[in-house]
């Protein structure tokens, strides 16, 4: 079988890279990462006010921030350092939403001042956040959670019921008439009901449900509605046989669902918000790492030099990253390997039983779809250092864009 899933980047470029980044590193695209943030903007044209507030933890580097805001895009913050990052690259006001839950209360005290549009997760931050910031902000979100499961023509796709996230139905409504008396005027709705979904389906239904919440809402409490958030879960296809989403069907099904519902009910000016992470940045970063031993005992294992800790997403959700050895793109696959890293833990592999072109020690290996959701996800277990991210520029040419860690960075938290 030849590969159907090609990486962005050549043998002959990652070994220019190498001089230069020593391996492991994530390494990002960004001609790829405009060209689909210009299909996703695209999309969503037909709605005057759509905006992507780009889900900063999947990819929380100013770089890539900066790229996307020059394509349009608002920040999604979940944590106090997020918030940071924006501050630190001037962003502010309605180019932020704050989209998190437990929250402290200092992540308030810096979304507030920022300006940033909060999305409140439970009824009971209502007063957290008037007693932590003083005041209700005149524009504010609800997050909902309608429980039970959530069904795309009878296929449950995930079930709400069991996810801590948002608010009930009934509190939704208690929580507008509670934030209008104490000063709201402009509000969002809110609701991440699945993740990782690669059927065009999603975002309609999902619009569907809160479009009708939306009309309900301000017919009984005569809010104003301003926006309508659809938050993340877009998926990719991280295997060769995936289905890749069709971002113009998912915009034009959002469309279609929303003149049959808010347009009708004479809420024609909602502004349609997404807060995409995966969608945004997956295909366009890969995990570069090299072959630096095999084993052969009971299984064939390639021992790489990146491990779990660089990139998380197997070890903690089995999740499938596709591999490619680099330079035997159309090289038969024809044996059987199990890629680890060296973490002291039997999870730390990268594929397990993966059928792949015989591999050399110093081979290159590009894994790939880690743009989101990778290198964000890393950690210092077993004292392993987290590895540099390097952009591949439009024009060509190449920059670090985060150094990796050094054992110093490991040591200056500690008291010795
Ligand atoms: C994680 C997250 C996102 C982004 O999710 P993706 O699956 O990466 O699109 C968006 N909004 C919130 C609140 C999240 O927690």
């Amino acid at each position: 079988m030849t590969e159907a899933k090609r990486p962005f980047v050549t043998k002959e470029r990652i070994e220019e890279l190498v001089k230069k980044y020593p391996t492991p590193f994530h390494l990002y695209d960004e001609r790829g990462i405009r060209e689909n943030a210009r299909r996703v903007n695209e999309a969503f044209a037909w709605n005057g006010g759509y905006r992507e507030f780009f889900a900063v933890k999947a990819t929380p580097n100013p770089a890539i921030m900066q790229i996307l805001r020059e394509e349009g895009c608002g920040m999604d913050c979940s944590s106090l350092t997020e918030l940071m990052l924006c501050e630190r690259q001037g962003i502010t006001g309605g180019e932020i939403m704050f989209s998190s839950n437990d929250t402290p209360a200092e992540d308030f005290v810096l979304a507030a001042k920022l300006g940033a549009t909060i999305n409140l997760d439970d009824i009971t931050h209502i007063n957290f956040l008037e007693k932590t910031i003083g005041y209700i902000p005149e524009t504010i979100c609800c997050r909902f959670n309608p429980g039970g499961y959530f069904e795309i023509q009878n296929t449950i796709m995930d079930s709400p019921g069991d996810a801590k996230y948002g608010m009930t139905k009934p509190q939704m409504f208690q929580a507008y008439r509670i934030l209008m008396e104490k000063g709201a005027k402009e509000f969002g709705i809110h609701a991440f009901l699945a993740s990782n979904t690669t059927t065009d389906d999603y975002y309609p239904a999902l619009a569907m449900q809160l479009f009708r919440l939306a009309v309900e809402l301000h017919e009984e409490t005569g809010a104003h509605i301003g926006f309508i958030n659809l938050s993340g879960g877009v998926g990719i296809p991280y295997r060769p046989d995936g289905h890749k989403p069709d971002i113009m069907a998912i915009g034009e099904g959002v469309r279609k669902v929303y003149e049959q519902i808010l347009v009708p009910a004479g809420m024609g000016d909602v502004r349609i918000f997404t807060e995409m992470g995966r969608y945004m940045l997956g295909p366009y970063g890969c995990l570069v790492t090299k072959c630096i031993h095999q084993k052969h005992i009971h299984k064939e294992y390639i021992g790489v030099d990146a491990c779990a800790c660089n990139l998380m997403r197997p070890a903690m959700y089995g999740a499938y990253h596709h591999v490619t050895v680099a330079g035997k793109e159309d090289a038969p696959c024809d044996h059987l390997y199990d890629v680890t890293g060296g973490l002291c833990e039997n999870n730390d592999k990268f594929a397990t039983d993966r059928w792949l072109p015989a591999i050399n020690v110093g081979d290159y290996l590009v894994i790939h779809d880690t743009g989101a959701h990778g290198h964000a996800m890393g950690y210092n277990y077993n004292g392993k250092l987290r590895s540099a991210e390097v952009l591949l520029c439009e024009d060509g040419s190449d920059r670090l864009i985060r150094r990796a860690e050094t054992p110093d960075d490991y040591f200056a938290t500690l008291n010795f």
